[in-house]
């Protein structure tokens, strides 16, 4: 097998993947709370874990990955008080948390499908698995890591010796850095709640040995890691947010059940700003994948544009921007899918193809080095003939972006559209190549009374609902 190359943030170097039970990788992916719509922010931290999957599998990896799916115990505030964000959504809309979860689980699945990003092996929602949690939480108190409180049981992160080890910070660091304490019955400011009491009014709540309550938002991941995957598996991802806190404390309630390391590699992507900082629903600069495209931009697009940039740096989300990765998407596609019908290479063009080939794959083996694989597609662009449309049909396996495939010609998601439509406006293009403004027009009218309007672009059409 290929070397691969991963950068793991636990020791900040890059290591040679080396899987505990090859040909398997095993793999836990930190999901979405499921309170609202995933932002473009969220789905660049999908995108890196689909580079990952994709390059594991390209390079003859079986994954098992899980991705869990949050839909109680992650409060308002990360340092345990607040409220449940899925019952303070359920609130505003006058909906039960059920509700509310099936309902943007399914708008965070479409999303996944229209970036093609290929679904988790596993997805584990956070409510069917409270048991584990439970029996998990359990034997962190029966080992003394556990202590119980007025309103929950708390990590006692003074008793956990590597505690701070992946943002590294020292016990002092982390004693400092968390707030003044709310509950003064915590031992340390920075302990951490297992476990929480619900009060009679808290919508989701269980049965447990220390009366009904709902799980902490970090034991969700520690406890279905466990269950899934076993006591130590091979990578871990989610955003940068998670380092100082959530997987912190992943690492210390899972290191301190097992009594050993869990996670060999720890993997982060970097954060999305939007015009060069947070985003932020009251800057009003928080865009779902469906805005971006109601506004025309493709979701493959997007996705070309967070490839662009490597895992590991920040990304600018601009308009500006996406418009250029738009255009760049389009010209590739349209470069490398003409090659379809183009004539077989040289003896000498085919060493050329041969070339890139491995040096796309020698690039996202390099901590999934995309942004250069992609410039290798942009040279093999610049070819004509047959192989490069076959070779950018194979390498489909890892980039996802369909560039074999003629540029999209709608700006909706062809899923959105009814097929028959879509046809129509295809026939239409056709007759518009062909200069019959007849039949154009007349399948323009036929258009209309389905309902949809055409726009005609330079080299194709926006397709828009009425
Ligand atoms: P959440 O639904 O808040 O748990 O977040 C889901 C995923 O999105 C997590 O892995 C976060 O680290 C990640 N995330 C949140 N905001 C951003 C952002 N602006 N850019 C990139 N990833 C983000
Ligand atoms: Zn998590």
């Amino acid at each position: 097998m290929n070397k691969i190359v991963l950068y793991n943030t636990l020791t900040r170097k890059k290591e040679e993947l080396r899987p505990i039970a090859p040909p398997t990788v095993s793999m836990y992916s930190c999901g979405p709370t499921v309170y609202n719509y995933a932002h473009i922010g969220n789905l660049r931290t999908y995108v890196f874990m689909d580079e990952l999957r994709r390059t594991l599998k390209y390079n003859g990896y079986t994954t098992r990955s899980v991705m869990n799916i949050t839909d109680v115990g992650h409060l308002t505030s990360d340092a345990d008080d607040g409220e449940d964000k899925m019952q303070s959504a359920a609130k505003k809309q006058h909906k039960t948390p059920e509700e509310i979860a099936a309902e943007y689980s399914t708008v965070f699945f479409k999303d996944l499908e229209r970036l093609n990003i290929l679904m988790p092996e596993i997805v584990a929602k956070a409510t069917d698995n409270i048991s584990e949690m439970i029996d998990f939480v359990k034997t962190l108190c029966d080992k003394g890591y556990g202590y119980e409180t007025d309103d929950g049981i708390y990590f006692d992160i003074s008793k956990f010796d590597g505690y701070g080890k992946l943002s590294r910070c020292n016990l002092e660091d982390a004693l400092a850095g968390a707030r003044v304490a709310v509950n003064t019955q915590k031992r340390h400011p920075a302990d951490f709640a297992l476990w929480k009491k619900a009060e009679p009014n808290h919508i989701m709540q269980w049965q447990s040995p220390w009366g009904m309550g709902y799980p902490g938002w970090h034991i969700e991941c520690s406890a279905m890691g466990k269950k899934f995957l076993g006591e130590r598996f091979d990578i871990h991802t989610g955003g940068v947010d998670h380092i100082p806190i959530h997987h912190e404390n992943e690492i210390a309630q899972s290191e301190a059940l097992e009594g050993h390391p869990v996670v060999n590699m720890w993997m982060h992507g970097e954060f999305m700003l939007v015009d060069g900082g947070k985003m932020s629903k009251s800057l009003g600069n928080v865009y779902t994948v469906e805005e971006l495209m109601a506004r025309g931009y493709p979701p493959l697009a997007f996705r070309y544009f967070c490839m662009n940039t490597h895992y590991r740096n920040k990304l600018n989300f601009t308009f500006t921007g996406l418009d250029a990765a738009k255009t760049a998407y389009s010209r590739l596609r349209s470069a490398i899918s003409a090659c379809k019908t183009a004539p077989e290479a040289s003896a000498e063009t085919k060493k050329t193809v041969a070339d890139i080939r491995s040096a796309v794959i020698a690039a996202v083996n390099d901590d999934l080095n995309y942004p250069l694989a992609l410039g290798e597609m942009w040279t093999l662009s610049k070819l004509d003939c047959r192989e490069v449309y076959e070779l950018a049909e194979e390498l489909d396996a890892l980039f996802g972006l369909e560039l074999h495939l003629p540029p999209e010609t709608a700006t909706a998601d062809a899923a959105d559209i009814p097929q028959n439509v879509v046809d129509i406006a295809e026939e239409r293009f056709a007759a518009r190549k062909n200069k019959d403004w007849a039949k154009s027009d007349a399948l323009r009218a036929e258009l209309d009374a389905l309902g949809y309007a055409v726009l005609d672009g330079k080299d194709g059409y926006e397709l828009k609902k009425k």
